[in-house]
């Protein structure tokens, strides 16, 4: 299994010299196995989609917050000839197609996925599914408007790609139960304690609580994901400091991951 991190940024873009290690770009990961090339999200990463060769595309979206779709409409994935499988539940009563249309059609964005030269076939996520060999299971997250939190499972190897994700007791039960032994937890840190603090009840987490949950897990290592836009470098590298040697750092875009 091959994790290919092209965006780690929460809620909205973010560019300039004081956050290229990083990166700016929204919440998309690559992952590849078995003949199978998985996106989880389409944040503005996807635009740094790489030549997946003859591997059958999918993306799984976790929900359709801006920060997770908005690298769709110019992705060289839609821009191609090639068939995209694109799985997200339904939300508000709108299914996967309807919700991307409020972001894919005037007044918004001048044409709809159907103008693109991809064959967009849409599913409204039901887990368990299998993507070829790939096990998809998943669980409901603690997020405003809701979330899916994702374990792909392949030849023994697994990640569990938790974003959008806000702890509670009884939550960090299930997601520890959910993500039992697995090689790669990707976990929502986006706030510090104190600015957790002022924002409880906006859906996202923390390092500290990352770890219990980690810790917890048996997972063999994390990443933390979806950093807060107005963190620079700087910053991130400070939060960072504390985790050398616990198998666990902030994900950085164009980073690869062997699995
Ligand atoms: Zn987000
Ligand atoms: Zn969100």
């Amino acid at each position: 299994m091959k994790v290919t991190i092209l965006g780690v940024r929460g809620s909205i873009p973010t560019d300039g010299p004081e956050c290229c290690e990083f990166g700016g770009a929204t919440s998309c990961i690559l992952v590849e196995a078995g003949g199978q090339a998985i996106y989880l999200d389409a944040g503005s990463g996807l635009l740094r989609a790489p030549d997946t060769g003859a591997a059958d595309v999918s993306i799984l979206i976790s929900h359709s917050h801006m920060d997770h779709i908005l690298g769709l409409p110019l992705s060289p994935i839609l821009l191609s000839k090639k068939r995209l499988d694109l799985y997200m539940a339904k939300r508000d009563g709108l299914s996967a197609e309807e919700q991307l249309a409020c972001l894919m059609a005037p007044p918004l964005w001048p044409v709809g996925v159907e103008r693109y030269p991809a064959e967009v076939i849409f599913h409204d996520l039901e887990l368990p599914l299998q993507i070829g060999d790939v096990a998809v299971r998943g669980m409901e997250s603690n997020h405003p408007g809701g979330s899916t939190i994702f374990r792909l499972d392949h030849n023994g190897r697994s990640l569990v790609y938790a974003t959008d994700y806000e702890h509670s007791e009884e939550k960090n039960r299930e997601l520890i139960a959910f993500a039992h032994d697995t090689d790669l937890l990707l976990y929502d840190a986006q706030y510090t304690d104190e600015e957790y603090a002022r924002m409880k009840g906006f859906g996202h987490s923390t390092i500290a609580e990352g770890m219990k949950v980690f810790e917890r897990s048996g997972a063999k290592r994390v990443l933390f994901v979806h950093h807060d836009p107005r963190h620079p470098d700087v910053k991130l590298r400070e939060m960072e400091a504390a985790l050398k040697g616990k198998n666990a750092a902030l994900a950085r875009a164009g980073e690869v991951i062997e699995l």
